[in-house]
């Protein structure tokens, strides 16, 4: 179990749980979507000032920036997320979302804290409160940063655009976690890679639209489109090595109205999933030139169009940085608690674009937030071994929301004992 005398940081933590969890149930009942947490970003900054943090709102649009200084030494980030998704909850819980929001489309949507960022939050507030509260315990300087947008993978972007370093301090470390739906207790992280890279476009083909009856006075797009399709299967299957991974999905195509005219386009939305930089450029470049190929083998009117959607990065923890993390993770939550992972998770981040914009390391980790006894037998086995037992829920499902108890507990001493390895006395 953990042990108070190894993690001075986090000392009078179990008196705060109370008012941390609810403000977890508050902040969870009231989510909102990306670069729309002006409710949160309230809530964040008037805690943090409440607790003698430095703090700046309206960072990169709805972000919060704490700073907190304690003598000389070095300077570590902190990194939360904010947003919620467009998602209808369907826990149950007292404390369940009936929000809604406004999308980017301008539709009125529900909305839920279905990734857990409620959780991070509360995490982060509650290490900042206990940073503050034992400011004798370290030595340096944290930036606490609450960041919008992750959904989109546009927030960390832009809170590093909006002259962070110019602003704060800049830190020798940035660190960072997320709640999954592992045992409550358990870290999980590795060196390296440890989320994939996201990359989506929008590809339009142009053809020459005519009647369904006279094909050879048309350039059909739906034929080129699915040409498109077919031979992007062959980029994983065919130039990705078999010990390397990469994932190419096409998600949406659409062209046309009636049986018998041949529209002018088709559009195509693809995503990328790849864990290796090399294998992200072969792959991305193999699909330009497929789609590219087929529209001149098709004779098309006019080269195609894409168009990037989302980029989310290569989250890549520094091997050095991690060593100390980890041992830090070990002080907080027990040595048998942190579990090294084989090999990088497939869900993409954008909390790595934050220590590439100040050029310094970066760790990220993922704790658990679900109940152990829920996973039986099989223990955290079966989520390295990609199945995870029947009934648990995962990150974006309606029926996801980490159990606030322990969780809020494990959450906070990660982050300090994390921070702890650079900041500690
Ligand atoms: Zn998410
Ligand atoms: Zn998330």
């Amino acid at each position: 179990m953990t042990n108070t005398d190894r993690l001075p940081l986090a000392a009078g933590l179990a008196a705060r749980l109370p008012e941390l969890e609810a403000l977890y149930r508050e902040l969870h009942r009231h989510p909102e979507l990306a670069f729309q947490e002006h409710r949160t970003a309230a809530v964040v900054a008037a805690h943090l000032r409440a607790q003698g943090w430095e703090t700046t709102e309206r960072v990169g649009g709805t972000g919060v920036v704490g700073v907190l200084r304690s003598g000389d030494g070095p300077v570590v980030l902190l990194r939360a997320d904010m947003d919620g998704l467009p998602v209808r909850e369907a826990t149950g819980l007292p404390y369940a979302s009936t929000d809604t929001g406004v999308d980017e489309d301008g539709d009125e949507v529900p909305v839920m804290h279905a990734c857990g960022h409620d959780m991070h939050v509360t995490c982060l507030l509650g290490a900042a409160g206990r940073l503050a509260a034992n400011r004798d315990a370290w030595r340096g300087t944290v930036v606490a940063v609450f960041q919008p947008a992750e959904e989109n993978g546009e927030g960390a972007a832009a809170m590093a655009a909006d002259g962070f370093l110019d602003r704060f301090p800049r830190p020798e470390v940035c660190l960072g976690q997320h709640v999954g739906p592992l045992p409550v207790g358990v870290a999980v992280t590795r060196p390296g890679p440890v989320m994939s890279a996201s990359d989506s476009f929008r590809v339009r083909l142009f053809g020459r639209g005519g009647h369904g009856s006279s094909p050879e006075h048309a350039v059909d797009p739906v034929v080129l489109a699915a040409a498109v399709v077919l031979r992007l299967q062959t980029v994983v299957s065919r130039e990705v090595g078999a010990a390397q991974t990469a994932v190419v999905t096409v998600g949406s195509i659409h062209a046309g109205t009636r049986q018998n005219i041949i529209p002018d386009e088709a559009e195509l939305k693809v995503n990328v999933r790849t864990t290796d930089i090399r294998v992200r450029e072969r792959v991305l470049a193999a699909i330009e030139r497929i789609v590219r190929a087929e529209a001149a083998a098709s004779g098309a009117p006019k080269e195609p169009e894409i168009t990037p959607l989302t980029a989310l990065p290569l989250t890549v923890n520094d091997a050095t940085a991690t060593e100390r993390t980890v041992a830090g993770l070990r002080s907080a939550l027990g040595d048998e608690a942190v579990v090294p992972l084989p090999r990088p998770l497939t869900g993409s981040e954008d909390f790595g674009n934050l220590g590439t914009a100040f050029g310094v390391p970066s760790v990220f980790w993922h704790f658990g937030g679900t109940d152990p006894a829920a996973f039986g037998e099989s223990g955290i086995a079966s989520l390295m071994s990609g199945e995870l037992p029947a009934g648990i829920a995962f990150n974006h499902s309606p029926h996801y929301a980490p159990v606030p108890g322990p969780t809020i507990d494990r959450g906070v001493r990660a982050l300090l004992g994390a921070a702890a390895q650079w900041i500690g006395r």
